[in-house]
């Protein structure tokens, strides 16, 4: 039987677009979906789905046995602002699925995991500009917290028991195909929607603030090259810091605003402001660049560009 891989969180912002390139790059019957809830008909329709809930462990691992499963990209968690309306909940799905995952590979049934950790690691203390790998690490949400605990149990089961596990803290990851699920960084994806739909946009972040982002191509171009990569090039069993660019919503309005002349932007920072405040500015990602060749292609006019004309193609099929 042929090796084949599952995307756990499949219909979730990343893990649609991640889905569709895996099966392109494997084919579309060797990439299981799967997912607690049923997706767009464009991922449902394009190869094996499985509706199942990550926290059911025998549901999980007969996915695994019946499709032998060797690789397991781990995309569902809660993310930031959402859990922080939902701290135990958040810190439940958060740890119990990754290691869960981590056991299934300890025990062999898996060979290769990719899961997600973020710049939500960092916190208040750790420097803010061009924040090395290895720093200061006091998060202060519990999405961060369950991310940095996540990182040291992957970092746990690759010494102790060869886990092959890879991992990257993402930025904040700028996309127009799936609706981003409730993180600090959703701003920078809502103002593209409201620019094209209603010409103005009050953004719940504030105008100075600075934040790594990513465009989608570049955080699935990423995740592929990394899990792609030779065993020894991966040097970090934690996870690799990753970047592309950083802006403000202020940096982000001007340039939407040469595509859109009388796009209008104003401010009314809530509780995801502290959670900004956070986090770093800008983020360091030399090891990523030196163990196995990351390299960005998107900058913040790419970005723009690439998100005004997908918003358009998205609102005139009216899939979102
Ligand atoms: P998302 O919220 O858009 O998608 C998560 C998916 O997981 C959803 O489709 C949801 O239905 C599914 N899910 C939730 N609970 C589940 C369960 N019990 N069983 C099975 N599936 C379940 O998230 P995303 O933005 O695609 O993020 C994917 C990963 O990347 C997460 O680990 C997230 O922390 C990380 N990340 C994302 C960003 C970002 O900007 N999007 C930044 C940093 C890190």
């Amino acid at each position: 039987m042929v090796n084949k891989i599952l995307v756990i969180g499949a219909c979730g912002q990343i893990g649609t677009e991640l889905t569709q390139k895996l099966r392109e790059i494997h084919g579309s019957n060797a990439v299981i979906a799967s997912d607690i809830k049923p997706g767009a008909p464009g991922l449902m329709n394009a190869g094996p789905f499985e509706v199942a809930d990550v926290m059911n462990e025998e549901q999980v691992k007969k996915i695994v046995v019946d499709h032998n499963i060797k690789e397991v990209y781990l995309m569902a968690a809660m993310l930031s602002a959402t859990a922080e309306q939902n701290p135990l909940r958040a810190w439940d799905l958060n740890m119990k699925s990754l290691l869960f995952i981590l056991n299934l590979a300890k025990e062999r049934y898996i060979e290769k995991i990719f899961w997600p950790s973020s710049i939500a690691v960092f916190g208040p203390t750790t420097p803010k500009e061009n924040t090395p790998q290895d720093t200061i690490m006091d998060p202060s949400t519990v999405y961060g917290i369950s991310k940095q605990a996540g990182e040291r149990w992957c970092s746990y089961y690759n010494d102790k028991f060869a886990v092959d596990v890879r991992s990257l803290r993402y930025p904040g990851i700028i996309s127009y195909k799936t609706k981003p699920g409730g993180g600090t960084t959703d701003y920078a994806v809502e103002i593209f929607y409201e620019a094209v739909q209603n010409g103005t946009y009050t953004s719940f972040i504030d105008k100075d603030t600075s934040l790594p982002m990513m465009y989608m191509e570049d955080a699935i171009k990423a995740t592929v090259d990394i899990m792609e990569a030779p065993k020894e090039s991966i040097k970090v069993r934690s996870s690799y810091n990753l970047a592309a660019m950083s802006f403000t919503p202020k940096i982000l309005a001007n340039c939407i605003q040469k595509h859109l002349a009388n796009f209008t932007i104003d401010y009314k920072p809530d509780f995801r402001q502290q959670i900004a405040e956070s986090w770093p500015s800008s983020i360091n990602d030399l090891n990523a660049r030196e163990d196995w060749g990351w390299k960005p292609n998107y900058g913040i006019e790419e970005l723009a560009k690439g998100m005004l004309e997908g918003v358009k193609k998205q609102l005139d099929n009216i899939e979102f």
